[in-house]
């Protein structure tokens, strides 16, 4: 199948100031983009030339892994921001979040000190377990948690093009304005989907 860059359901402005235009014409613009026009490329004459993005996520190694892993994880992260995002979940999911962390400012402290501590590029995760137990994950470069078993609920990028002409070297700053833009909305609907 051709993959394809999703629409976001915002433009490319509306997320400032907590992040730029700027960074989402990079972001989305040309990395996002990059690994979509890869993954097309590397699958032709493949055995995943008909696959599924998560079926490549599943079953691929090297550069389609990488690249299909990529499209997987910034289409999941770009699909879960919102102008209107911040705050907190609602219902099951803030339950769970609660049950597990011991709060939602518990979780926020956890997620946010995974972020801020994953050493180089990669990706930290909010996954449910196959009990759907949550647990936080730290992945490395186009690290996807499907291929350790667990359904991904919420991600966050923290390579460094997603922050660094925002907010350059200051991880931290970055994770903090994340939180602004989450869109607990679409989280709580993959929770319940579990
Ligand atoms: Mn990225």
């Amino acid at each position: 199948m051709i993959h394809e860059l999703p629409e976001l359901p915002y433009a490319l402005n509306e997320l400032e100031p907590s992040i730029s235009q700027k960074t989402l014409e990079f972001h989305y613009g040309k990395h996002h983009q990059a690994y979509v026009t890869n993954l097309n490329n590397l699958i032709k004459g493949t055995a995943f030339e008909k696959a599924g993005l998560e079926e490549i996520v599943r079953h691929s190694e090297g550069g389609i892994f990488n690249n299909g892993a990529q499209v997987y994880n910034h289409t999941f992260y770009f699909m879960a921001l919102s102008p209107n995002g911040g705050g907190e979940p609602k219902g099951a999911l803030a339950n769970a979040i609660t049950e597990t962390f011991g709060s939602f400012a518990a979780f926020k402290e956890e997620f946010s000190k995974a972020g801020a501590t994953l050493f180089g590029s990669g990706w930290v995760w909010l996954v449910a377990d196959s009990h759907n137990k949550l647990r936080i994950m730290k992945k490395n470069n186009a690290g996807n948690p499907i291929t350790d078993g667990m359904t991904p609920i919420l991600t966050m990028d923290v390579w460094e093009h997603a922050y660094y002409l925002d907010t350059q070297n200051a991880r931290p700053k970055y994770i903090e304005n994340f939180w602004n833009l989450v869109n607990w909305k679409v989280i709580e609907e993959r929770y319940d989907e579990l």
